[in-house]
């Protein structure tokens, strides 16, 4: 029997999430159906479009711009959500909340949300062999893909954390509401700084702004070291990886992130386990 799955954004026709569970089903050998889904950008529209798809058989859905935190909204007022769902106020990950339907709640109400950016971030980062336990980790960026990333990284056992953001006040609220969202974060366990402060010797440094986007560089100062270097972007070039590497750092772009959180939706929805190395390897060759 083939199971159906979709992901839905504005746009769309860029993702490449049907190659990567594609490839995931082959792995695993079962039989399934992932389409892109165009949504028109309001939440009414997004609504209807995952009504229709769970009702008529859907098994699982990925979310990604702009729907990620109306997807957040949708599920909290329905079939709940995931602790990691709800500390990055964001939902990547839509399947049914099956205790619910079993106790005769509708489809539409039963929808539930799920959140494996971080996770797939930090089960990227260790199957690159860098170690995460009791690191010094620095993130760039305050917006949607740090917030989703923070929880994640203190649960593997990262013993210090700054977040440096252009405008300093986001990451200051972000940590303020993150303290609140979960009681694994306190406040006095992240530090903050604007971007051009961020100074001193990290084992890893992770750049999570959208700066890749427009091509411009980030203001990094010259007394910032870091052993690692992570970008989540990919797919072009990044000045931030270079000008660490040109350091001596070791570097990833975000590519293995990708493949990470598809991995643990994929999992969450069907129960199987990927090789998730094997599969990058087969993607990259493609
Ligand atoms: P947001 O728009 O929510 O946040 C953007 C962040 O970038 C803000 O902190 C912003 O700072 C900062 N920024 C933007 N331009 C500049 C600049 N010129 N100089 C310094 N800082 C800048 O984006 P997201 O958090 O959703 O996404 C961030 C990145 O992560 C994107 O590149 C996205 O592609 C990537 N990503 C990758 C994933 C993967 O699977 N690999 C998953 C999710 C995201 P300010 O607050 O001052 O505006």
């Amino acid at each position: 029997m083939t199971q159906h799955f979709i992901v839905i954004g504005n746009p769309i026709a860029h993702s490449k999430s049907p190659e990567i569970h594609t490839q995931f089903a082959a792995q695993v050998g079962i039989n399934i159906s992932y389409q892109r889904q165009y949504c028109p950008d309001d939440a009414a529209g997004f609504t209807a479009v995952i009504e229709a798809f769970f009702q008529g058989g859907g098994v699982g859905a990925n979310v990604t711009v702009p729907f990620k935190q109306v997807a957040y909204d949708c599920c909290a007022a329905r079939g709940g959500l995931s602790e990691h769902a709800k500390v990055a106020g964001a939902v990547n990950t839509l399947l049914l909340n099956k205790a619910l339907l079993k106790s005769g709640t509708p489809i539409a109400e039963a929808i539930y949300g799920d959140n494996t950016d971080g996770q797939g971030l930090v089960n990227h980062i260790t199957s690159l062999g860098w170690p995460l336990k009791d690191a010094r980790v620095a993130i760039i960026g305050a917006g949607g893909a740090a917030r989703g990333v923070i929880l994640p990284l203190i649960e593997a056992g990262i013993a210090e954390l700054t977040l440096a953001n252009r405008t300093l006040s986001k990451a200051i609220n972000l940590v303020a509401e993150l303290s609140v969202a979960s009681e694994t974060i306190n406040d006095q366990q992240i530090k903050t700084c604007s971007t051009e402060a961020l100074s001193g010797d990290f084992d890893i440094i992770i750049n999570a702004t959208s700066i890749g986007l427009s091509g411009d560089t980030l203001l990094l100062s010259d007394e910032l070291s870091g052993h690692y270097a992570y970008d989540m972007m990919y797919g072009r070039e990044l000045p931030f990886l270079q000008h660490f590497a040109e350091r001596g750092a070791q570097t990833s772009d975000g590519y293995g992130m990708l493949i990470g959180q598809a991995a643990l939706s994929f999992e969450c929805w069907t129960g199987h386990t990927i090789d998730v190395v094997k599969v990058t390897k087969t993607l990259q060759a493609l």
